[in-house]
């Protein structure tokens, strides 16, 4: 006997092949009926006999296709209607702006086969793509998303593209980025004057050249990781960079060569995100890995993501540095023009091809942690632009973020929106993209809050923007409030909960630069309940780019003036005599200085004072290279000190300053006492919250802020409160530094305007 379903499936179901993987599962079973792709999600009828119709529908959600995220499969049975076939209907487009946008997705294991095989007509074709893969976000101008509607409108379909994207049973049924080498767009490798020159870019690579690609969402500089000259080359001609590069492998056997790789992180070196995934290096003698990664112990590892990566790749050549191009604190480099004229110091040759970048996109960056979890360093390219969900009934906001490495953040029903990370926003070029960026993001998700959240911080480039919108609600969030407030929706956690920030630089409310603070509350309202003891900061911001002043800070209060000095030029070799000198002057004799709690600039005048990293020539570097040095087979740790002061818990170093300096003058390795350190501040900080949670009787704690990039310190932590009896909450889908506060200020302001 025939019955008839009503199946409604939601989720990521769009742009990833949905409906035609529906259609063949109906013909499998010969069911009737139709398909069709709506704003509240994929609607199928279907008619069949029952069992069929239930192992059909038992299937859609047991195999979908490879992109989907299938959140809910409703069924209800219906009337027959007597269907002669089956159908995929077209769109329903009432509503298609509130269809989401996919991300770009690595090429697929179909279209990789197509790209390497002689006989296909996509053969060695660096554009190839299908419903799988390929672009998405970063060419889109405009929605619905229709190829009318990217940067692929001045490519039309050659016929046999045309069949391919008009046949339901084809793997590139709708799928609108389709090209192949007759209809699609092509690469041109140039020199530095704009010239063509002949031969292939892998060619140029083996030469030991450096040539700016061209790739997805923006050029990378890439040269032979293992030809020490062009190492070096690039790392000259980028000028005062010290920052790690990432390298680039042909496949995962190649990574194993370079580091230490488990099964997680292999999954996801593999999978469709094609993250760069900072991995244990293994120090191969094949790479100048003094060169790449100086300082540190890790390599970032990713796979190419788009037939155009695997052609710089053959047998001769299997791992090649790939750095995001852009000249110091510059936006991204994503077109033609701005490459030949900014890059040509630095590239020797020009992969460039002529379909138009749109929305520029960075590689996003991860590692693997503790139980298994991402954690996130940079989210964007293959997470932007999908949404997060947070609680039904949040308002639509904008929330401008911060400052440096800042997302901005929109909200719409049930999902928040991050945008991919803008730079530092004190650069006019990363301001200029990060305001566009807003726009198109408001075009995309066809919505216009009227609610904005921004940081207090009074110089910030965010505070002054909204401070300059009219008629709209403004509502300002404290930076670390926004923080912990990320944790809690990420977690989904309602009501009042305890919080941990450790951070690098904050407005606090009563002026001082926070950045290690516990806090108590809810999204309504949190409060500080304690923080590490204050540090006056003569000079402000230049003491978070020279480490070794916040070191002299920290000797000063630790021993006085005269000894201070001392040791000051004993071990802060960075610091001349007039520097120590006025900066002490300062110190004995305050006239209002900035005064700071940040466990960053903590982490930073420890890492100078070991003769670590006295001077940051990246953000955070003194602090990355401390965790770097630390040796962690052995133990001990250092006294630390907490006292309640008029209801604030304070946090005291001060005696662990002395020990330092005891077993600096010991002699005892800086590995050792850099591991002493972190056992020490993971302590301290399990310490100040056993002492909140006896006067909140909060038992849940979240925890973070750009320190807890530092895994040594993160791992400690939570597996003493863990020990503690604690429920910690940390971030698995956003960066716990200022990329994630933008989801933060966006709840807070949500619920505060409510
Ligand atoms: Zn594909
Ligand atoms: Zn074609
Ligand atoms: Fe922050």
């Amino acid at each position: 006997m025939l019955v008839a379903y009503h199946i409604r499936i939601t989720g990521i179901v769009q742009g990833v092949g949905f409906r035609p993987h529906v259609f063949r599962l109906a013909s499998e079973y010969g069911l009737k009926g139709w398909v069709l792709n709506s704003s509240a999600g994929v609607f199928i009828e279907a008619e069949g006999s029952k069992k069929d119709l239930d192992d059909f529908a038992r299937r859609l959600v047991e195999e979908p296709p490879p992109l989907a995220i299938i959140r809910q499969c409703e069924i209800s049975e219906k009337p027959l209607q007597g269907f002669l076939d089956f159908t995929i209907r077209n769109s329903e487009d009432d509503d298609s702006r509130e269809v989401m946008i996919s991300p770009d997705i690595a090429i697929c294991a179909d279209c990789k086969r197509e790209v390497r095989d002689r006989k296909d007509r996509r053969y060695g074709y660096a554009f190839t793509n299908c419903t799988n893969c390929g672009p998405r976000y970063t060419i889109i101008k405009d929605i619905p998303y229709d190829r009318i509607k990217t940067t692929m409108a001045p490519f039309p379909m050659c016929p046999e593209c045309q069949e391919e994207y008009e046949d339901p049973l084809h793997r590139r049924f709708h799928a609108q980025p389709n090209a192949c080498p007759v209809c699609g767009p092509h690469t041109t490798l140039v020199d530095a004057s704009g010239k063509e020159v002949g031969g292939e870019a892998v060619d140029y690579l083996k030469k030991g050249y450096i040539i700016a690609v061209k790739g997805l969402g923006g050029f990378h500089l890439a040269c032979d990781a293992t030809n020490i000259d062009a190492v070096k080359n690039l790392r000259q001609r980028k000028r005062r960079d010290a920052k790690p590069f990432a390298v680039m492998v042909r496949d995962l056997q190649i990574a194993e060569q370079y580091a230490y790789i488990d099964e997680i992180e292999a999954r996801w070196l593999e999978s469709p995100q094609a993250p760069i995934v900072i991995l244990k290096s293994r120090q191969n003698p094949a790479l100048p890995t003094d060169v790449i990664h100086p300082g540190l112990e890790t390599l970032g590892i990713m796979l190419p993501y788009t037939p155009l990566h695997y052609l710089l790749f053959d047998e001769d050549i299997d791992i090649l540095i790939m750095t995001s191009a852009n000249i110091s604190d510059e936006p991204l480099i994503f077109d033609n023009d701005a490459a030949l004229e900014k890059l040509s110091d630095i590239a020797d040759y020009f992969l460039v091809h002529n379909r138009e970048i749109y929305n520029p996109c960075d590689d996003s960056v991860i590692s693997v942690r503790g139980e298994g979890f991402p954690h996130y360093f940079r989210r964007a390219r293959r997470f932007v632009p999908l949404g997060i969900n947070i609680t039904p009934g949040t308002q639509p906001v904008l929330a401008l973020g911060g400052e440096m490495k800042n997302t901005f953040c929109i909200t719409r029903s049930d999902q928040a929106y991050i945008s991919p990370h803008w730079g530092d926003l004190n650069h006019y070029l990363n301001y200029r993209n990060y305001l566009s960026g807003i726009e198109r993001f408001k075009q995309m998700l066809n919505t216009d809050p009227q609610i904005i959240a921004h940081d207090l911080h009074p110089d910030y480039q965010t505070t002054r923007l909204a401070q300059s919108m009219k008629s709209v609600k403004t509502i300002g969030v404290q930076h670390h409030f926004a923080h912990m407030a990320a944790v809690m929706a990420e977690n989904e956690i309602q009501g009042q909960t305890l919080g941990l920030i450790c951070d690098g630089t904050g407005w606090g409310l009563d002026g001082a630069i926070w950045g290690c603070e516990i806090l108590v509350g809810d999204y309504r309202e949190i409060n500080r309940l304690g923080h590490l003891r204050y540090m006056p900061m003569p000079g402000g911001d230049l003491n978070s780019r020279k480490p070794y002043r916040m070191a002299l800070i920290y000797l000063y209060q630790a021993w006085g003036a005269e000894k201070a000095a001392e040791l000051a030029r004993k071990y802060l070799p960075d610091l001349s005599e007039e520097e120590c000198s006025l900066l002490l002057g300062q110190l004995e004799h305050p006239r209002g200085e900035i005064m700071t709690s940040s466990a960053g600039r903590l982490f930073e005048a420890v890492s100078a004072f070991l003769g670590i990293c006295a001077i940051n020539r990246y953000e955070g570097q003194a602090a990355i290279e401390l965790e770097a040095r630390a040796d962690m087979s052995s133990d001990g740790a250092y006294p630390y000190k907490i006292e309640w002061e008029q209801d604030e818990l304070i946090m005291d170093v001060l005696p662990l300053w002395q020990e330092i300096t005891d077993d600096m003058e010991k002699g005892i390795p800086v590995s050792i006492i850099s591991e002493r350190f972190h056992r020490t501040a993971a302590k301290m900080f399990a310490a100040v919250l056993n002492l909140a949670r006896e006067k909140t009787r909060l038992n849940e704690v979240v925890i973070s802020g750009g320190v807890f990039h530092n895994e040594i310190l993160t791992n400690q932590l939570v597996k003493l409160l863990e020990v503690y009896g604690f429920t910690v909450y940390q971030q698995h889908n956003i960066p716990p530094g200022d990329g994630g506060i933008s989801l933060g200020q966006a709840i807070i302001a949500s619920e505060v305007s409510k």
